[in-house]
């Protein structure tokens, strides 16, 4: 595997390379990123990952000093999932600056679920992710549906940009307590921890719901909130349902498959932000 900082040498490496899967990650590495990389690895010849902390995607008063990072593991990791490059940039080889130019991507994507108490966090990931595609010039990019927003923003922002890449998204991985991997669980005490899965609990309870008939958003919504309202060591910041694909606010349901429905939560427990989502079949109201 080699290992690269300087995005200039790391373009004259690629140079003349196709069927690059691109897997781009903030590092502290987890099962939830090696499921990206064996993806990446299963369909492109040539597999680079990236580990940069971004600090345009983190507000005042956040945790990006804090951010875990473990770059020998995150190294192993990268080595035994097969991965063939690892770039690892820095703020300053990836020239960011107050005054750079941005990828601001549409407000009503950004103004919706993680985005109305994280101002600023979306437009800082785009910027990033655009300025890597940009170096690394992959086929594919991989991300996880744990991310569903980020998911659903940078697909708009590839469009509208025609940048020519296409995005795989892979599944949520998630411990034998139902809780998403992240790097994040890091900072949760045992306690903490015991409580997590709770948040995937209530997504389960209104896919159970789902499941027997129950269409109306609001009842949806509903049995979430009344999952993790039994546990007052979560303080949610939202449930929503949207859309997929525009992340516009759902007032209506229907079992027409083949579009999909995001039911999206974020808590915190202490000072740890957590999010979680599920896909729901869904029609649009006609
Ligand atoms: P991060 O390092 O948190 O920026 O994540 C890098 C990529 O890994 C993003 O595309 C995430 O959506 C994805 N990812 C993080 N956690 C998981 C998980 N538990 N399952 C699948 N993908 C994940």
């Amino acid at each position: 595997m080699e290992i690269f900082t300087a995005p200039q040498e790391l373009r004259d490496y690629l140079r003349g390379r196709s069927g690059i899967g691109f897997v781009p990650t903030m590092g502290a590495l987890h099962q939830g990123h090696a499921s990206l990389i064996a993806r990446a690895r299963s369909e492109c010849p040539m597999v680079v990952v990236s580990i940069f902390v971004n600090p345009l995607q983190f507000g005042p008063g956040e945790d990006l000093n804090r951010y875990p990072r473990s770059p020998e593991m995150d190294w192993q990791l990268c080595r035994a999932g097969g991965a063939d490059v690892l770039f690892c940039p820095t703020a300053e080889t990836l020239a960011l600056s107050a005054s750079m130019t941005q990828v601001v991507p549409p407000l009503s994507m950004t103004s919706v679920l993680c985005g109305r108490s994280r101002p600023g966090h979306f437009t800082g990931v785009s910027t990033i992710v655009v300025k890597l595609l940009e170096i690394v010039h992959p086929q594919r990019v991989y991300l996880g549906q744990k991310d569903g927003q980020q998911v659903a923003i940078l697909r708009r922002v590839l469009a509208d940009l025609h940048l020519e890449v296409d995005l795989r998204v892979c599944p949520t991985v998630r411990l034998p307590s139902g809780l998403a991997m992240s790097s994040r669980n890091q900072y949760l005490s045992a306690a903490e921890l015991a409580i997590a899965p709770e948040l995937y609990k209530g997504l389960q309870a209104a896919r159970v719901a789902f499941d027997r008939g129950t269409m109306d958003p609001a009842k949806l919504i509903e049995a979430v909130q009344l999952h993790v309202a039994q546990f007052p060591a979560l303080t949610v910041d939202y449930v929503e349902l949207v859309d997929a694909i525009s992340l516009s606010p759902l007032t209506e349901l229907s079992l027409t498959t083949g579009i999909l429905a995001i039911l999206a939560i974020a808590a915190k427990i202490g000072s740890t932000r957590l999010i979680d989502n599920l896909l729901l079949p869904y029609a649009s109201p006609t």
